[in-house]
């Protein structure tokens, strides 16, 4: 960044915090670099994600709301690999410097990462057009992290929670659906504050035989695992777990797992299990109080089949691209 005085004293501010509680961070914001020591027999599990002013989100999103979902979608990718989070760098470009703003979204940045015991260790500020960036790393047991590449056939597919809730928001604000001002309220929640699912990818290392994250749409995201592992799948649309939010809001079942399959956000996770650690993922979903359903089979030839009460389903869009390709 600029060695403006003013900047480096709106970092100590709003991004360094009196003491981390981590004992692994040996260095944090202040310095040229963070210094860190992962623990020994584990893998870093690493990732990155942007949100830009106009693409991801517009004026209708809370900053509060902002900080909360650039930390809960970078926390959600490591979740999907079974990893443990740790440890967030914050790169923020923005027009100009706005104290209100650094207040609201540095508020709800922080709740959600001091949820999940994590700490912000450095990062940049910059001036430019609004966007926002996470890289967020995590840890996970050597050997163990969750991959994309390992359904077989006859594992069942699972997602846990329920589907389409924050793209019914959206589709509501765009004016695509009609919805009422309590729909609309009770689906923003879900919209503008996700819960990423880091407690159940840590207990699904030892269950699961791939995973990952629903941001773009079960169609789509689930098309991923498919072709990392080289197999086909059938999924039953009509079992798909639905708030009673969204079925009060579309109650017509063809257009609502349109958007179920189809819409992003959710945030939940799509994983794989071998039949005979269905048991175990039962007893797991109990313990933690998450609902998790079975929508389906992985089979041996190539292609995601939907169904919906027994006839075949054809998706009316591929899930979310931002490049439409
Ligand atoms: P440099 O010019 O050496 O890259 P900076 O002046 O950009 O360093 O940053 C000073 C310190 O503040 C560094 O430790 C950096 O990681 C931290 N920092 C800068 N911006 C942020 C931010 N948005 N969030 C957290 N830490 C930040
Ligand atoms: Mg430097």
């Amino acid at each position: 960044m600029h060695n403006l005085t003013k900047e480096f004293s709106l970092i100590a501010k709003y991004f360094q915090r009196e003491q981390s509680s981590r004992h692994d961070i040996i260095l944090g914001i202040g310095d040229d670099a963070a210094i860190l020591t992962p623990p020994a027999e584990s893998s870093l599990a690493v990732t990155t994600d942007t949100m830009v002013y106009g693409t991801h989100f517009d004026d209708s999103v809370p900053v509060k709301a902002l900080g909360h979902k650039l930390v809960a979608v970078n926390v959600s990718d490591l979740a999907a690999m079974g990893a443990e989070p740790t440890w967030l760098s914050l790169a923020l470009t923005c027009p100009a410097i706005n104290e209100l703003w650094l207040s609201e979204f540095t508020s709800g940045f922080f709740a959600l990462a001091d949820y999940y015991h994590c700490s912000l260790i450095g990062g940049d500020v910059t001036r430019g057009p609004l966007s926002l960036t996470v890289t967020a790393q995590g840890f996970v047991p050597q050997g163990k992290e969750i991959r994309r590449s390992g359904a077989q056939p006859g594992d069942r597919i699972y997602v846990s929670g329920q589907l389409g809730d924050a793209a019914a928001a959206l589709a509501g604000q765009q004016g695509t659906i009609a919805l009422t001002d309590i729909e609309q309220a009770r689906l923003n929640k879900r919209l503008f504050y996700p819960t990423p699912q880091v407690a159940l990818g840590q207990a699904l290392r030892a269950i699961a035989s791939s995973a990952i994250d629903l941001s773009d749409g079960l169609a789509s995201d689930l098309q991923h695992i498919l072709h990392a592992s080289k197999v086909g799948a059938s999924i039953d649309a009509g079992v798909l777990p639905t708030s009673l939010a969204l079925s009060t809001a579309i109650p017509e079942q063809q257009s609502r797992v349109q958007l179920q399959l189809t819409g992003g956000e959710d945030y939940e996770l799509c994983f794989t299990v071998p039949e005979s650690r269905r048991g175990s993922l039962e007893t797991v979903a109990n313990q933690l109080g998450i609902e998790v359903t079975c929508v389906g089979v992985i089979e041996g030839s190539e292609g995601l089949r939907v169904t919906l009460n027994e006839q075949p389903l054809l998706l009316t869009t591929a899930g979310f691209n931002h490049f439409g390709v």
